[in-house]
């Protein structure tokens, strides 16, 4: 029987499991937000995020999930008469052009199919056709398990359109696939904290650049939530401009300096193994809906090669070890399945998952 007070582990790709160790850091009695000991948790958070994300720049904290800052990237990025484009690729992708419209941007569609890459040879033969003031990606598109190849991406970018922001979405790859933000040239990559950080949703990170921070001035009607400079304004202070969620900053903390000590090549080196035994696996079984070289390290999106129910494999995973993996996204629902390798999950969790998914289909 379904209960949410026994809740299966979770192996779809966000929210994913956490660890007992988070969880008592959102138990901890809470502090001030105006008060020295809130900025001195939020400058030791942000000060460890800076060093994770390679950057000397901005780093913000927001008490939304990471939609907010697709919101937020383009209310202060792109002005009313500019242009963005959007590159697509995906359920999150398309969605982030939908946020772009809706905040009554001109926004121009660059789309490959589900599972393909979006190029660097595509996106600069897009932007030699027109003026624009910007671009979206998505580094680790979580609705297929593509990867795009972001930094032959921000190459191309810096060399041949250096005056047009770069706004990524990394919500599935911040902390599991390399980033280093300055050296990408990006002036936005944003993540909530229930994927690769594997924190409860509530929390959004973005690493913003002191030339997005300039544009922003300039741009009208940004709001007040998600405007970069109140954000910029309440870090100086060690702050944020609104009351945030503190008992997710104490767990961001916490997991940070597990990172910092572990160091972010080993960290990502041990996505990438866990990417390596579940894709080795997948091949085996079934097949992978991305070509390799563009597979995640973060998820798997295993291709249903056997036309096996995923419906009620996901079922009788869940009724006999309290325990689900993800369905295929949208279109690719049964055609394809989703096991997340990330965060907290590890080698032991995998082997479990995949042996019992092995169990259910012989
Ligand atoms: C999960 C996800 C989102 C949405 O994040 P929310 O925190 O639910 O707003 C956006 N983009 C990608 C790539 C994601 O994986």
């Amino acid at each position: 029987m379904v209960d949410w007070k026994n809740p299966p582990r979770l192996f779809i790709p966000g929210p994913v499991k956490v660890d007992d160790g988070v969880l008592q850091q959102l138990a901890r009695p809470t502090l001030g937000h105006r008060g020295k000991e809130y900025a001195l948790l939020h400058g030791d958070t942000v000060d460890m995020l800076k060093k994770i994300l390679f950057t000397d720049q901005n780093v913000f904290l927001s008490t939304s999930s990471a939609s907010g800052i697709w919101e937020a990237a383009i209310r202060n990025c792109v002005d009313f008469d500019e242009t963005v484009l959007c590159t697509m690729c995906g359920a999150f992708s398309d969605k982030w052009a939908d946020v772009a419209r809706s905040c009554g941007r001109n926004v121009e569609e660059l789309k490959a199919e589900w599972g393909q890459p979006i190029t660097a040879e595509m996106i600069d033969k897009k932007l030699a056709s027109g003026k624009y003031a910007a671009i979206t990606i998505v580094y680790s598109e979580t609705s297929t398990g593509l990867m795009n190849p972001v930094y032959q991406i921000s190459e191309m970018m810096k060399e041949k359109y250096p005056d047009v922001l770069v706004l990524a979405d990394v919500v599935s790859a911040m902390v599991g696939l390399p980033l280093h933000f300055d050296q990408l040239g990006w002036d936005v990559a944003l993540a909530s904290v229930q994927k690769a950080f594997a924190i409860p949703p509530g929390l959004a990170v973005a690493a913003v650049s002191s030339r997005a921070i300039e544009k922003s001035k300039k741009v009208p009607y940004r709001g007040y939530y998600f405007d970069f400079q109140e954000f910029a304004k309440a870090a100086a202070k060690s702050q944020t401009p609104t009351t945030p969620s503190i008992p997710h900053i104490m767990a961001l903390n916490y997991q940070c300096a597990k990172l910092v000590t572990e160091g972010m090549e080993n960290v990502w080196n041990r996505h990438k193994q866990m990417g390596d035994f579940v894709r080795g696996w997948a091949k085996e079984k079934f097949g992978l809906f991305c070509e390799e070289q563009y597979a995640s390290n973060t998820l798997t999106t295993v291709k249903n090669t056997r036309e096996i129910n995923v419906g009620d494999v996901i079922k009788a995973i869940q009724t006999k070890h309290n325990t689900v993996f993800g369905n295929g996204y949208g279109k690719l629902k049964d055609k394809t399945f989703r096991i997340a390798h990330m965060g907290d999950i590890n080698m032991a969790d995998l082997k479990e998952l995949t042996g019992w998914i092995d169990e259910e289909v012989r």
